[in-house]
């Protein structure tokens, strides 16, 4: 069945004593048992929740996982997969990483004995240099952010089986609809739920799938001992999302591919990433690997003093954090999403004072690009 279905129909049977067509939400901490040494399949909603459990069932059947898991934040969920390393345990990570995944590997996880190595990890060779006795996993963003690079995730894959390693790859830009990471060979998929999944800048989730039982068993371990696990009211929120999930990307897609190109032909714009663009270095690996290009397009101006121009002057695009929504957000990853990776590693990226991000929502093109071009147009207040 294609993804458009699954995902319409989530959670759909839940509830045969009533037909209702929507999960229920089981809004309860605790369970009653039928008898001594008996229970009905909950005990208490930590180790399981019906309303939990009909997304992560959902968002499993999604990316052809055997098991499928909810946090109450993307962080949480990766924080929690991160239990599976013990202490001298190396991992290669993609460079250009999420800030908050940057800041919880480097100010926390370091502090148990983990070690990590940051390449760009569309590099096979850099790989392959970096890989030591005791690395255990790859964690790579099948599209990175903010510089929007692709990573090859069947090859990185067939290294990480070859070496006896995971691979997890954070797969919050793309979502199942567009790459399904575990089918490419990944051992495990985690997203920022926060963003495409739920779609509506209304909800802070993440969501784990994994591929095989054996691993599935000790990541729903530590999901019920760490207990991050998500509430019944914000998985409902997240099923209703998910339910919508194709016809929001294909037109976020449809806009940002729009958008991408207007901006690349704008005097003021020095440079677009956008992996939809046929000249950009991930293109034909992204068609290739994936069913789309997602909808985050990130440019440079040619002048700081633009910055908070677009900034400041956009109405329709709202200046936040976040991503994914149906609303259109514009931010500038130096100061915002990525302040905590060194500055020297910041310029490297590209990450730099010209740089901006826009999360392309669902609205008309034509509004979005007006909205834009006013910005661009407006004069300096003296
Ligand atoms: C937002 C985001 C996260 C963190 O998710 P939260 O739901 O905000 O905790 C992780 N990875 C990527 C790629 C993200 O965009």
């Amino acid at each position: 069945m294609q993804i458009a279905t699954e995902a319409a129909q989530i959670g759909l049977d839940w509830d045969s004593r009533t037909g209702a067509v929507t999960v229920p939400i089981y809004q309860t901490a605790t369970f009653r048992h039928p008898g001594l040494g008996q229970s009905t399949g909950y005990d208490y909603s930590r180790s399981g929740n019906p309303t939990r459990q009909a997304l992560e069932q959902g968002i499993a059947r999604l990316d052809n996982g055997c098991r499928g898991f909810a946090y109450a934040s993307g962080m949480a969920a990766i924080a929690s997969l991160l239990l599976l390393f013990r202490q001298g345990d190396h991992l290669v990570v993609t460079e250009d990483l999420y800030g908050g995944t940057y800041r919880l590997f480097e100010k926390i996880f370091n502090q148990y004995g983990l070690e990590f190595t940051y390449l760009d990890t569309s590099d096979e060779a850099a790989v392959l240099r970096a890989w030591r006795p005791t690395t255990r996993a790859l964690f790579v963003e099948s599209l990175t952010n903010p510089l929007l690079k692709v990573a090859d995730i069947g090859r990185l894959s067939a290294i990480c089986k070859d070496r006896g390693a995971l691979c997890i790859v954070d797969n919050t830009f793309l979502t199942p609809y567009l790459l399904r990471p575990l089918d490419l060979g990944a051992d495990i998929a985690v997203y920022s739920g926060s963003k495409y999944l739920a779609g509506h800048n209304d909800t802070i989730c993440g969501l784990v799938t994994v591929k095989e039982p054996e691993l599935a068993e000790r990541v729903s371990f530590h999901q019920n001992a760490a207990g991050a696990v998500l509430g019944p009211q914000d998985s409902w929120l997240t099923i209703r999302g998910m339910k919508t999930l194709s016809v929001r990307l294909d037109r976020q897609q449809e806009n940002a591919l729009a958008i991408a190109r207007w901006l690349r032909h704008h005097p003021l714009v020095r440079k677009v990433y956008y992996p939809g663009l046929e000249d950009h270095p991930g293109h034909e690996l992204l068609q290739r690997q994936g069913k789309g290009f997602g909808a985050m397009v990130s440019f440079e101006v040619s002048d700081p003093a633009l910055v908070e121009r677009l900034l400041l002057k956009t109405n329709l695009i709202s200046f936040a954090e976040s991503l994914g929504g149906v609303e259109t957000l514009i931010t500038f990853p130096e100061v915002q999403t990525h302040a905590d990776i060194e500055p020297e590693t910041r310029a490297r990226l590209g990450i730099n004072s010209v740089l901006l991000r826009l999360s392309v929502g669902i609205e008309d093109a034509g509004d979005l690009i007006d909205d834009l071009d006013r910005a661009f147009s407006q004069e300096e207040q003296p």
